[in-house]
């Protein structure tokens, strides 16, 4: 039984991605094993951690906001602890005590998995301390985990790293060669999982269709969907962050033909023209595209697509820009995030000419947005009077009136959702739900005959 030392509190801010929030409830768990209570105010906790993101100019920039932020509180107590990890203190590493005095102790992702040792270590020492080397850390089912989602919902993890080399990213040089957790050990954790409630499987990675690929013998991630799908009952499990030309026939004739895998695929395209492609280091074409989509609609005819697109690109002529518009247009996706290329310069892409200025890659941006946004509309007409089993997640959050939900054409965070007028259940439950409206990202809906599923 852990004993919460009133003395020992923390208050966590987890910046970035998914992969990273995963992170962050591994660091939670291990501090409350090791007596610490978690606290929402920072005024009241001793100890100050942000797990940090670092990939792009904005996250860098808002990690440094949230620890002057909270340096603030330091200031005015100076035995807390300001302790920072993760991305931003793998790309700058050294940079940073000088940069940020105030922090008392910087480990990059290595010290993930024995933060409360080296926060331990700190308390007795008064000076700064960096702990920064090549990214080796992956996760294991043998960490504990505080699950910062809700009951019903958890991401799986599967691999660290990315042996990818998208010329515009720095993910390989902060995060690492590709690193896959072996099967045994993610169903030992989809199991807890499944013991647990969890209705929602988010299976995540840099990139899920290259799972196994540093492993011997013939681990890939359709071995790993079949021993999830006959070792737990988990009636959702959602696939986020596949890379196109890997997306296989085999996967998609295992999601054809079971049903608990949700119809919902999120490949980010990242362009469309064959020149931009090239210079992003993406290994495929158009042509490769359009393939893919009419092989996903062949064996998953109401599948719903997700991509992401990089406009302002160096070298992305009008041209190219009109050519996306038009694969836009013509292939009429599901859901679309459009960002804004940042010139990092670390990437391969800062060498590159021909660079964007800002004004043009936001007009572009809010263009390929409008676009979009009209076909989202209109794809959301395909579900009005139709009934779609949805995921309660609560009462929502914009009145007390309505319920909110998700489809399984809709994944948390980055999708709409489906607000119920009428029906009763629970977080966690799916219902069945007849479509009454639609809107360019949301749903509405009734529950019918209370059948829960
Ligand atoms: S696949 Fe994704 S994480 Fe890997 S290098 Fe490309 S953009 Fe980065």
């Amino acid at each position: 039984m852990c004993v919460v030392n009133r003395k020992k509190t923390v208050h966590l801010v987890s910046l970035g991605c998914a992969k990273n929030l995963v992170d962050s409830e591994v660091m939670l768990a291990l501090l409350e094993n090791a007596g610490y209570g978690v606290v929402e105010d920072p005024a009241y906790a001793q100890l100050l951690l942000i797990n940090t993101c670092g990939f792009i100019q904005p996250a860098v920039e808002e990690a440094v906001d949230e620890i002057l932020r909270l340096s603030e509180y330091k200031k005015k107590d100076p035995d807390k602890l300001l302790v920072v990890v993760g991305c931003l203190v793998q790309r700058y590493g050294r940079e940073l005590p000088d940069e940020l005095p105030e922090v008392d102790l910087f480990t990059g992702i290595n010290g993930i998995a024995e933060i409360d040792v080296l926060i331990d270590g700190q308390i007795r020492r008064n000076t700064t301390s960096l702990y920064v080397s090549r990214p080796k850390y992956l996760m294991d089912s043998s960490l504990p985990r505080r699950l910062s989602t809700p009951f019903f919902q958890a991401y799986l993890k599967i691999t660290e790293g990315c042996d990818n080399r998208c010329s515009y990213c720095l993910i390989p040089f902060i995060r690492g060669k590709l690193r896959s957790r072996s099967i045994s050990d993610l169903i030992i954790e989809a199991k807890r999982f499944d013991q647990e409630g969890v209705r929602e499987l988010n299976l995540i990675a840099q990139d899920l269709t290259a799972y196994g690929n540093d492993l011997s013998g013939s681990t890939d991630l359709v071995l790993l969907l079949r021993r999830i799908l006959d070792e737990t009952m988990i009636p959702w499990i959602r696939l986020l962050y596949l890379y196109p030309t890997t997306t296989s026939e085999d996967l998609l004739e295992l999601m054809a033909a079971e049903p608990r895998i949700v119809p919902y695929l999120d490949i980010p395209f990242q362009h469309v023209s064959d020149q931009v492609l090239k210079r992003m280091n993406r290994r495929y074409n158009r042509k490769d595209l359009e393939n893919l989509i009419r092989r996903i609609r062949h064996y998953l005819p109401d599948c719903a697509l997700r991509t992401t697109l990089l406009v302002g690109f160096p070298g992305e002529t009008a041209d190219n820009f009109d050519e996306l518009i038009d694969c836009l247009q013509r292939w009429r996706l599901d859901h679309v995030g459009v960002f804004q290329y940042q010139d990092e310069e670390e990437c391969a892409a800062y060498e590159l000419e021909d660079k964007i200025n800002e004004e043009e890659k936001k007009e572009r941006y809010n263009r390929a947005m409008a676009a979009q946004a009209a076909i989202s509309a209109d794809n959301a007409q395909k579900y009005l009077g139709k009934v779609e089993s949805v995921l309660i997640e609560g009462v929502s959050a914009e009145t007390e009136l309505l319920l909110e939900g998700r489809t399984r054409f809709q994944a948390t965070e980055i999708d709409g959702c489906v607000y119920i007028a009428d029906g009763r259940a629970n977080p966690g439950d799916i219902v069945p739900v007849r479509i009454t409206e639609t809107h360019t990202y949301d749903l509405v809906g009734n529950i019918i005959g209370q059948g829960v599923d």
